[in-house]
């Protein structure tokens, strides 16, 4: 059996705002519950590299990359409201994305079954003309980008030429949608809170040019917690997966969508998310010989946010069970989706 790989570097806690929901202490802990609960010992360590910057520049545009290290070179600060730079952030984000490519190259070279990129600053809402919402560079674009350029080292299969990104973070992954708005290679599926920052994720955002269609969106009200997801990820994603025949199955994984996390306001529980890793996990074993790469993205309740991220890895690993939950289910009624699933599925002719 191929391994389980993961990649980790103590340079994405350099970047830090003490203070700042999206700090050091989110990955610090990540790490020692998985260490604690002997998950790391059960997969490999890729050791990430610097993006390369021409890759980089295929997902950023070259004005924004070299804004970012002259910001950060003179001793960072805010590039907006909420996003910081520290001194250490270019670096640090440089070794994220180079991070995220090297994963795919792992799985694509058939070295791996699949992996998780336990990955700092991270990366969705990084646009290709800016970073923001805690985002500076986008991970989850540099990993598609080296897949469907070929640069995946060994050279042992054709390179892939379709790629499914599934962003299950509760924040519209509006920076992977830009950047690959136009794009038949990519199809982009994102369940979020809605409206809700940053804004952007209706419905009707499907694509343009010979990328319409390429872009999923699933805005859910809040209030919608593990049922709704269910079904979201059987009625929408599943069927749009098969149609779609991915070579490579990424996923943005924020875990703020917990009803436990302090920012947001949708319901699902743990045992929701290990629901929606099992179903990512499963279609790619049936479509792409289980290649997957699971990023991390957001997530503001620490204890919440370590579990389910474990609870990710056990999934990845094959185990047949979550880890505990100490948390429990919502116990809020959950707003219904029937009429939103009747419109996703007819705007996309599922
Ligand atoms: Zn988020």
């Amino acid at each position: 059996m191929r391994p389980t790989v993961y990649c980790y570097d103590p340079l994405f806690l350099e970047h830090n705002l003490p203070g700042h929901p999206e700090n050091r202490g989110r990955l610090e802990r990540i790490v020692r519950t998985l260490g604690d609960e002997g998950l790391l010992a059960r997969m490999i360590l890729v050791p990430p590299k610097p993006v390369d910057l021409k890759l980089l520049a295929k997902v950023h545009q070259q004005p924004y990359i070299t804004a970012l290290k002259h910001y950060a070179e003179r001793g960072g600060g805010h590039v907006d409201a909420d996003t910081y730079v520290a001194s250490r952030s270019y670096d640090a984000a440089l070794l994220a994305a180079g991070g995220a490519a090297e994963l795919v190259r792992a799985v694509v070279s058939g070295a791996a079954r699949n992996g998780i990129g336990l990955l700092r600053p991270p990366g969705h809402h990084a646009t290709y003309e800016r970073g923001m919402g805690f985002c500076l560079f986008n991970n989850i674009a540099v990993a598609a980008r080296t897949a469907l350029d070929g640069d995946v080292g060994a050279g042992l299969r054709p390179a892939p030429t379709r790629v499914l990104i599934v962003d299950w973070d509760v924040h519209h992954g509006n920076g992977t949608e830009d950047i690959f708005y136009e794009s038949p290679e990519v199809l982009f599926f994102s369940t979020h809170q809605y409206p809700f920052y940053p804004g952007s994720g209706d419905w009707r955002e499907t694509g343009a040019g010979a990328g319409q269609g390429y872009t999923v969106n699933v805005p859910l009200p809040a209030g919608v917690g593990d049922a709704g997801f269910r079904r979201v990820y059987a009625e929408i994603l599943t069927p749009l997966a098969r149609r779609f025949r991915p070579d490579l199955i990424l996923v943005s994984a924020g875990y703020d969508a917990h009803w436990n996390d302090p920012l947001a306001g949708l319901r699902l529980s743990l045992a929701g998310y290990w629901e929606l890793a099992r179903t990512v996990v499963a279609l790619a074993e049936e479509l792409c010989e289980g290649r997957l790469v699971v990023l991390l993205e957001g997530g503001y309740n620490l204890k919440v946010l370590s579990a389910g991220v474990a609870d990710c890895c056990r999934a990845l690993l094959g185990d047949s069970a979550p880890g505990p939950d100490p948390f429990g289910p919502s116990t809020w009624l959950e707003r219904g989706v029937d009429d939103l699933i009747h419109t996703v599925r007819q705007s996309h002719g599922l």
